[in-house]
């Protein structure tokens, strides 16, 4: 317990209560798919949403930090609008319901029902990483950018953070989202490799159609699982024991990555 004379009385008041929100009881909603952001909560601050099996994609830039402001300012600025604007502008394309940017990084959350689409999702955005993005920051700057790319699935609670109006602004506010999957899917994608694609155990397990495991022959000559179990036992980062890898030299076929796409989209039921 803060003492009477530890903090001064105007910070004071706002930690006393805080403490004394913490040890109300709160309400929690059970809703079965992402709601639109102006219907997350505000208002009532014991009011939270609970949406069972959310699908969160978490990709991020490597070697962003090797991107100066001080030094080739135009290109280091071209290199992330071409990254993160990209990403959110596609992910808004295959319907995630809520995007959020988080440093040069974006997270799309999608509904259960959405699960095949947040994977062509992934693998649209690892394959322009890997066929525009990287190859093009390359020649112009040197530096070698990739994607990080993980995704988890699972219940999340969620509501609005912080404060609701500040001089006319709701800048300082955001939407929390608790649970494992945020935060495992960021773990999942900081543990990738350059061009990887790292899936949890409990998301790779709904995939049952060939065209997710064993994409077209053209890459090896002969139809093979491209999906590699990697071993996080010993992780402690992680509450599941295996991850699943999407090879990184693996992206949508030259060929055939159109049909594959609309056919793994197909894949979702319709609601
Ligand atoms: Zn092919």
């Amino acid at each position: 317990m803060l003492s009477a004379n530890q903090v001064p009385t105007r910070f004071s008041q706002i930690l006393n209560d805080q403490i004394g929100l913490y040890q109300k009881r709160r309400f929690i909603q059970v809703v079965n798919k992402i709601p639109s952001t102006k219907e997350i909560p505000i208002e009532n601050p014991l009011h939270w949403l609970r949406i069972p099996n959310v699908v969160s994609v978490f990709v991020d830039m490597i070697n962003s930090t090797q991107l100066s402001a001080e030094n080739h300012d135009n290109g280091t600025a071209g290199v992330y609008h071409l990254y993160t604007g990209t990403a959110v502008r596609l992910f808004a394309e295959f319907g995630a319901p809520y995007i959020d940017v988080r440093g040069d990084g974006v997270l799309a959350l999608f509904n259960e029902t959405q699960s095949h689409r947040a994977l062509a999702a992934a693998v649209t955005f690892k394959t322009f990483t890997q066929v525009e993005i990287a190859p093009r920051v390359k020649e112009k700057t040197e530096i070698e950018i990739g994607s990080h790319i993980g995704i988890d699935q699972q219940t999340v609670l969620v509501r609005k953070i912080g404060l609701k109006r500040h001089d006319q602004r709701s800048d300082r506010q955001n939407e929390v989202w608790a649970g494992r999957p945020v935060n495992m899917s960021a773990k999942l994608a900081s543990l990738s490799k350059a061009g990887e694609l790292l899936v949890s155990e409990r998301y790779f397990k709904r995939f049952k159609d060939e065209r997710v495991l064993k994409p077209c022959e053209c890459s090896y000559g002969t139809k093979i699982n491209m999906w590699e179990p990697i071993d996080l036992q010993h992780d402690t980062r992680f509450d599941f024991s295996t991850a699943y890898k999407l090879k990184s030299q693996w992206g949508w076929c030259r060929e055939h990555g159109k049909d594959y796409c609309e056919g793994i989209l197909a894949l979702d039921p319709i609601v």
